[in-house]
């Protein structure tokens, strides 16, 4: 069953065509990866699916249009979102960042907030998230007071708080070690396993190509090649793209690509 479908989207910045006519689809249950070089317009896809972006075309989210949503609406409806700069609030505690996650910003919340300042929240899906992630040691830690692996893993943490049908990550291994990829890897097919789909965005092919069901490769804002990861790997648009002439290689990075884009 399809959770996510893009039809056509496409995202104008100016003059540039960040995103151009995407098509593509998650299942429930899926792990879907969406990889292209630095500035291929992956970031801008999770704007625009989240409502950060303005964008043109369609994004059905469980068959609803979700076209001129807001961005706190489409959270509502269950598609959350991390961000590669964490934006975790360095002030709260780990849970109480959890907490931020997890309350929707409804008008119900609002007022009850007010008339109840300190009414009792359902701790259940905190509790879940914690033990998911195997962060309850740190519940009670402030962020800065984490690892850069452990602050990754708390931003994903506040995601999954407001138990969302999808989560769209955006690089979530970024400055991790090759062992703290792997686990990540592992917690990432954890996550699809207790009910969260999830479009992935990273560099570490590695990561992408061993976890994921399904990858999409973009550049330029083109869908350019989309298969399992095995046809991804030998898929001679993706090798070109990345490298050249050069065969793709298993953690290649896109830094080949970084002088295209900055020439664009
Ligand atoms: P990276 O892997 O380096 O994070 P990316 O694939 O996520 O790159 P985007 O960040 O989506 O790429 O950027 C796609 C293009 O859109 C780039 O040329 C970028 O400079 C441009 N761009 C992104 N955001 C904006 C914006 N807010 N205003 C103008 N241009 C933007």
């Amino acid at each position: 069953m399809t959770l996510l479908r893009l039809e056509q989207l496409t995202v104008d910045y100016g003059g540039l065509r960040a995103l151009n006519a995407l098509d593509l689809e998650v299942a429930t249950g899926s792990l879907v990866g969406l990889i292209g070089p630095n500035g291929a317009g992956k970031t801008t896809c999770i704007d625009a699916i989240t409502g950060f972006a303005p964008a043109q075309g369609r994004v059905l989210f469980n068959g609803r249009d979700l076209s001129g949503l807001r961005p706190h609406r489409r959270a509502n409806l269950g598609v959350g979102r991390t961000w590669q700069s964490l934006e975790l609030f360095d002030d709260l505690t780990v849970e109480e960042n959890l907490w931020v996650g997890a309350d929707r910003q409804s008008a119900w919340s609002i007022v009850a907030d007010f008339v109840v300042p300190n009414r009792r929240r359902d701790r259940t899906a905190i509790n879940e998230v914690l033990e998911l992630l195997d962060l309850g040691d740190l519940a009670h830690r402030k962020p800065s007071e984490l690892s850069h692996g452990q602050r990754k893993l708390v931003s994903t943490a506040r995601a999954l708080a407001a138990q969302p049908a999808l989560v769209c990550m955006d690089e979530p291994a970024a400055g991790l070690d090759h062992d703290e990829s792997v686990a990540l890897g592992q917690r990432l097919r954890q996550i699809v396993g207790a009910g969260t789909s999830i479009l992935l965005v990273d560099h570490d092919m590695d990561l992408v190509l061993s976890v994921c069901d399904f990858v999409y490769v973009i550049d330029f804002g083109c869908k350019i090649a989309e298969g399992t990861p095995a046809e991804i790997r030998v898929d001679q648009r993706v090798v070109a793209a990345y490298l050249g002439d050069e065969p793709t290689a298993p953690g290649a990075t896109t830094d080949a690509h970084a002088d295209a884009e900055a020439d664009r």
